[in-house]
C-alpha cells in the first residue's frame, strides 16, 4: 500500500517550488536591471535593489557586479575643528552633538 505523503515531504517540496520560483524572479529582475544599465537608465533605487540581490549575480557577471559594488554614499560630517569633510564611520573620529572631530584633529 502506498504510504501517504507524511508533512515533512509536502513542506518540502512546497519549499523546493518556493525556492525555485523565487530564484526565478530574481533571475529575471537581474536581467531587467541589465537592461536598465545598458539603457543608461538605471534609478538609485535599482542600484540599491541590485546591491540587495548581490548574492545572487553570477561571479562571472562583472556588468552586474560593477553596478552592485558601486559605493552607497555615506553621511558625511563636517569637522569642528579643521573643516575637513569625513565619512560618519572614520575610525578615531569623534562624533556627538557637540563635538564633531575628524580622525586627525580628534586628539587636539
Ligand atoms: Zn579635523
Amino acid at each position: 500500500m502506498p504510504r501517504e505523503p507524511t508533512f515533512q515531504a509536502v513542506s518540502l517540496i512546497c519549499l523546493i517550488i518556493f525556492n525555485y520560483k523565487t530564484m526565478k524572479s530574481i533571475k529575471n529582475r537581474l536581467e531587467y536591471l541589465r537592461k536598465q544599465i545598458q539603457a543608461e537608465n538605471i534609478s538609485y533605487g535599482e542600484i540599491a535593489e541590485l546591491q540587495e540581490l548581490r548574492e545572487y549575480i553570477d561571479p562571472s557577471d562583472t556588468l552586474l557586479l560593477q553596478w552592485a559594488n558601486v559605493e552607497e554614499e555615506g553621511e558625511t560630517i563636517e569637522c569642528g575643528n579643521c573643516g575637513r569633510e569625513f565619512s560618519e564611520n572614520e575610525e578615531g573620529a569623534i562624533v556627538s552633538e557637540t563635538i564633531n572631530r575628524c580622525s586627525r584633529c580628534a586628539n587636539l
